[in-house]
């Protein structure tokens, strides 16, 4: 946390202490173990031929799934252009799809996000809005946390005149197992600035991602 650092806001430099407080990392040899303890409490034999080299494919697995944890959405957003020739209407990123995975059972959370801001001066590449979703994606997630950290990294560095972010998703946790409700998708929003205070605006994003 730098005070010095205007663009350093409270929720980026919570979301960053968070992630430094956490880390005790497993050796990849007991992350394999830990595998292996699995296999057999789901009632099988990881020495038999087919399970043999899951727990290395596994940990493979987990290191895709949980790439977010070294991603830095702060310095993804960092690069920003200000000749925009005074662009100031909405940038609107839509249908960005996501896999991640939920903190409470560890299954997949399939999903789209559509993310838009009103630029103030300006804009950053629209590629980055999809690293940004990844960057939180790809870490044990709940969907309405994963929403409002992707607003607020856009809105805390970007400061643009408003920011909206909706995340469509099936849970596998919902559909794979517990209530079994397959084909279920669950949506969340967040809206900030103009998003919020300014309904034609709010509209105008609802219409464009095919809400209204
Ligand atoms: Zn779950």
């Amino acid at each position: 946390m730098n005070p010095a650092n205007p663009l350093q806001t409270p929720s980026l430099a919570r979301d960053r202490s968070e992630r430094e407080g956490q880390v005790s990392r497993p050796t990849r040899a007991q992350a394999e173990e830990a595998v292996r303890t699995l296999i057999r409490w789901a009632g099988d034999e990881p020495t038999r031929e087919g399970l043999v080299g899951t727990p290395d494919r596994v940990v493979r697995s987990y290191e895709e799934f949980y790439v977010g944890y070294e991603q830095d959405p702060e310095a993804i957003l960092r690069t920003t252009f200000e000749e925009t020739e005074g662009y100031d209407e909405m940038v609107l990123l839509k249908d960005i799809p996501f896999e991640s995975h939920c903190e409470h059972h560890m299954v997949p959370i399939i999903g789209i996000a559509h993310v838009a801001y009103l630029p103030q001066n300006r804009v950053v590449g629209i590629s980055k809005l999809a690293r940004v979703v990844e960057a939180y994606a790809k870490r044990l997630q709940i969907q309405e946390k994963m929403t409002v950290q992707i607003a607020n990294a856009i809105n805390d560095i970007l400061k643009p005149k408003g920011v909206a972010v909706v995340i469509e998703a099936t849970h596998e946790c919902m559909t794979g197992r517990g209530v079994h409700k397959p084909g279920v998708s669950m949506t969340t929003s967040t809206m900030l600035g103009a998003f919020r205070d300014d309904s034609s605006t709010r509209r105008e994003f609802l219409a464009f991602i095919g809400k209204v």
